[in-house]
């Protein structure tokens, strides 16, 4: 999954950025409001974190012009102390949550997976798909109850994959999901992902859908079912 982080007190954007990695997020992080917007506009991210006080251009101005254009990405808005007014703008302007400064950064991410997993239509914290289970709160995941070891961006494939299951991603939406701007993308590496996640779950579920791409199937959890 892929965040858009908008801060631009440079500690605090540092700090929230590793977390974020941590957590095993592409984060791309743009410290005003003008380049929020043009990054809001042309990158098809999963959530957005948008401080409201920003240089530039406004947080709240950022986010209503994103939902005037149509853009339903979930944003969790991060508003300064007392200002209770913000708060109200923000939601008006289109925002979905919110966090007064300072959090703690646990609550941040608690938040923001609620936020991914009600844009996906997901009640469960916990990933499920037949056999495999993903939980985005440790960045685990098993596979009929075996723990998987999978680097940060077989996680994020995995993670993703889980997220939009039964729909065909393309490998073009797998790029802008998985990788951060300042990637070296190629689309050809993400089937050397995907080949390492297939060696690791089991081949048969990642199907690939000639021309189009790739969808999660997901098989009952049974003994060698995804030998
Ligand atoms: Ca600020």
């Amino acid at each position: 999954m892929r965040v858009l982080l908008v801060e631009d007190d440079p500690d605090l954007s540092r700090q929230l950025k590793a977390s974020l990695d941590d957590a095993g997020y592409a984060v791309d992080h743009a410290p005003d409001g003008e380049e929020a917007q043009f990054l809001g506009e042309t990158e098809p991210y999963d959530a957005v974190i948008l401080d409201l006080g920003l240089p530039k251009v406004d947080g709240v101005s950022v986010l209503e012009r994103w939902r005037r254009d149509g853009r339903t990405t979930p944003v969790l808005i991060l508003t300064a102390r007392g200002a209770w007014s913000e708060k109200v703008a923000g939601f008006d302007a289109g925002a979905d949550d919110y966090l007064t400064k300072p959090f703690h950064t646990e609550e941040l991410l608690a938040r923001l997976r609620a936020l991914l997993r009600r844009a996906a239509g997901q009640a469960s914290p916990t990933l499920t798909c037949g056999g495999l289970r993903l939980d985005p709160r440790s960045a685990r995941a098993s596979v009929n109850g075996e723990p998987l070891r999978l680097t940060s961006l077989e996680y994020r494939l995995l993670h993703y994959l889980m997220m939009q299951q039964g729909r065909v991603i393309s490998r073009t939406e797998l790029v802008e999901h998985l990788y951060d701007q300042d990637f070296d993308r190629d689309s050809n590496t993400i089937e050397v992902f995907v080949g390492r996640v297939r060696k690791k779950i089991g081949a048969d579920r990642i199907e690939t859908v000639r021309g189009l791409g790739y969808r999660l199937v997901c098989l009952e959890d049974e003994a060698g079912a995804g030998a």
